[in-house]
C-alpha cells in the first residue's frame, strides 16, 4: 500500500525538539500573563458560524474568504475558530463572568484555522496566545496589555521588533473619517485593486491595510485618521502615549494600522519585525468597546491582543534568543540478562519517583549497543547490572563525563545521584560566582 505521508497544506507537525521550544514559549507567556492577573480560559475549537460572522465582521477577509465552515450532521453551520477573542467573550457572557468583580482578565492559547495562501509564517492551522481585559475603559488597560507583550518579548529575548500604535476612533468620530476615505478613494477608483473597489462602499478603512502595491502607495496620501478623532478618542490616545513613555516602552504612531477585524475601536497596535520575511506582524491587538454589546451582552469596554506563536518562534530563532536545551538523561540502567532487566525496570521506576530522568533497556540489547544508546541520549551516569551485581546488591556507577567509577549499593542509588547533582549544581554556581568576581575585579581596576 502507498504510504500516507502528506499532511494537509498549511498545517505543521511539531517534532519533540520543536515542541519543546513551543512549550517553553507557551509556559513563559502564561507565566507572565499570570503575574498580570490573567486566568486561562479554554473554549471549544469550533463554534456556531454566526458567532464569528457577527463579531469578526462579515466584510472582513477572515469571514469572507478564510473560515473553515461546514455543516454538522444535523445541518448546523459550524466554523473552526479563526481567532480567539470571539470564543472567549462568548464564554465570558455564557458563564456570567462579567457579572463578577471587574476587570475580567482572561488569557488563552489556542489553535486557529484560516484558509489562506500558505507560506513562511502563514499557515492554515496556527496557534495564538492572547489576552482579553474586559470592563476597563481607561488607557491604563491599553497600556497594561501592551506592557504585557513588551515584557514577554523582553523575557523571551526578542530584540528586533517594533511597536506601532494608532487610534481608529469610535462610532462617534469614525463615520466622518470613513466619508473622507470614500471621497479620497472614489477619486482613484480605477487605480484600486478589485477587492478594494469592493471594500470602498462596505468597509473603506480596510483599504488602508491592502497589501497590493498600488493600493499601498495610495494609502500614503489618504486622509489621516488621527485628524478626525473626537476629543474623547484623542485624549485616550494621548494618555496612552504618555503612559507608554512613562513605562519606558518605545513606540511609533502609524496611522495606516487598522487591523483586520471589525470589532476594534480607539487603540490598535502591532508588534512587527523585519527578521522573518513578509509575514512580520507577530502581535496584533487593540480596544474593542463595542463587541460585548454586539454579542448581546451589556456594553463593556475591552482591550486585548493575540500573538502568533509560530511567528514568535521564528523571530526568536532569527534573533538568536535562548531556547531550552535538550533534556539530558540522568542515568541509564544497563541490565545484562533477563533477571537484571526485571530489576532495572523496577529501579528505573523508583528513580523516576524521585524526579530523575532514568532509562533502561527495552530491546534486549547487548552491553555494547546499550552503551552506545546511553551515549546517544546523553546519559550523565550509567550502571551495569549483571547476575553478580544482583547477588551483591551493588554495582559500579560510572560518570560518563569524567569516566570516574564508584561502587554504589542499589538502595543508596537515589541518594548518591542526589548528592552528585547537588555538587554539580554547586559547581555551576561557584563558577558563575567566580566569573562575577573576576568581572568586578576587572571593573574595579578601571
Ligand atoms: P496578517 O495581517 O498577518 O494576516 P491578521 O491581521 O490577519 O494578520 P490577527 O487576526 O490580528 O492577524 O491575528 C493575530 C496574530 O496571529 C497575527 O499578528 C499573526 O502573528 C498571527 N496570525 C494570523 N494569521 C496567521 C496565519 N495564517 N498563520 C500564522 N500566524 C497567523
Ligand atoms: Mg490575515
Amino acid at each position: 500500500m502507498a504510504l500516507i505521508t502528506k499532511a494537509p497544506r498549511g498545517t505543521q507537525d511539531f517534532t519533540p525538539d520543536q515542541s519543546a521550544r513551543m512549550r517553553y514559549i507557551e509556559d513563559t507567556l502564561m507565566r507572565i500573563a499570570g503575574l498580570h492577573g490573567f486566568g486561562e480560559i479554554r473554549t471549544p475549537t469550533f463554534e456556531h458560524t454566526e458567532l464569528f460572522v457577527r463579531s469578526v465582521g462579515d466584510t472582513t477577509d477572515v469571514v469572507q474568504k478564510e473560515m473553515y465552515t461546514f455543516e454538522d450532521k444535523k445541518g448546523r453551520s459550524i466554523t473552526l475558530k479563526p481567532e480567539g477573542t470571539a470564543g472567549a467573550v462568548r464564554a465570558a457572557l455564557e458563564r456570567g463572568l462579567l457579572a463578577e468583580a471587574l476587570p475580567l482578565k482572561l488569557s488563552y492559547i489556542t489553535p486557529c484555522f484560516r484558509y489562506e495562501k500558505a507560506q513562511a509564517g502563514r499557515y492554515r492551522e496556527f496557534h495564538q496566545f492572547g489576552v482579553e481585559l474586559l470592563g476597563a475603559q481607561s488607557s491604563a488597560a491599553d497600556a497594561e496589555v501592551i506592557g504585557l507583550v513588551q515584557e514577554a518579548l523582553d523575557t523571551l529575548g526578542v530584540t528586533e521588533i517594533r511597536l506601532f500604535i494608532n487610534s481608529i476612533g469610535c462610532p462617534n468620530c469614525r463615520p466622518k473619517f470613513q466619508q473622507a476615505l470614500k471621497d479620497y478613494y472614489s477619486a482613484h477608483y480605477d487605480e484600486l485593486c478589485p477587492t478594494c473597489q469592493d471594500r470602498l462602499e462596505r468597509n473603506p478603512l480596510r483599504i488602508l491595510d491592502c497589501k497590493e502595491e498600488h493600493c499601498h502607495e495610495l494609502a500614503e496620501h489618504a486622509p489621516i485618521v488621527l485628524d478626525y478623532l473626537c476629543d474623547e478618542c484623542r485624549e485616550h490616545f494621548e494618555e496612552l502615549q504618555e503612559r507608554l513613555r512613562a513605562m519606558g516602552i518605545a513606540f511609533e504612531v502609524d496611522p495606516t494600522i487598522v487591523r483586520g477585524l471589525d470589532y476594534y475601536t480607539k487603540t490598535v497596535f502591532e508588534f512587527k519585525t523585519e527578521t522573518i520575511g513578509a509575514q512580520g506582524t507577530v502581535c496584533g491587538g487593540g480596544r474593542y468597546d463595542g463587541l460585548v454589546e454586539l454579542m448581546g451582552g451589556q456594553k463593556q469596554p475591552a482591550v486585548g491582543f493575540a500573538i502568533g506563536l509560530e511567528r514568535l518562534k521564528l523571530v526568536m530563532e532569527a534573533c538568536g534568543a535562548p531556547m531550552p536545551e535538550e533534556p539530558r538523561c540522568d542515568i541509564a540502567l544497563i541490565p545484562l540478562g533477563a533477571k537484571a532487566s526485571v530489576r532495572c525496570s523496577a529501579m528505573a521506576a523508583d528513580l523516576r519517583t524521585d524526579g530523575f530522568y532514568a532509562e533502561t533497556d527495552l530491546m534486549n540489547r547487548s552491553l555494547k549497543a546499550q552503551l552506545k544508546y546511553a551515549n546517544k541520549i546523553g546519559a550523565r551516569y550509567t550502571i551495569v547490572i549483571g547476575d553478580s551485581e544482583l547477588e551483591a546488591g551493588k554495582a559500579r556507577l560510572k560518570d560518563m563525563d569524567s569516566g570516574e567509577e564508584q561502587e554504589v549499593a542499589f538502595d543508596r542509588l537515589a541518594d548518591v545521584l542526589m548528592e552528585k547533582e547537588a555538587s554539580r549544581l554547586y559547581g555551576e554556581i561557584a563558577d558563575a560566582q567566580f566569573g562575577l568576581e573576576e568581572l568586578s575585579g576587572v571593573l574595579g581596576q578601571e
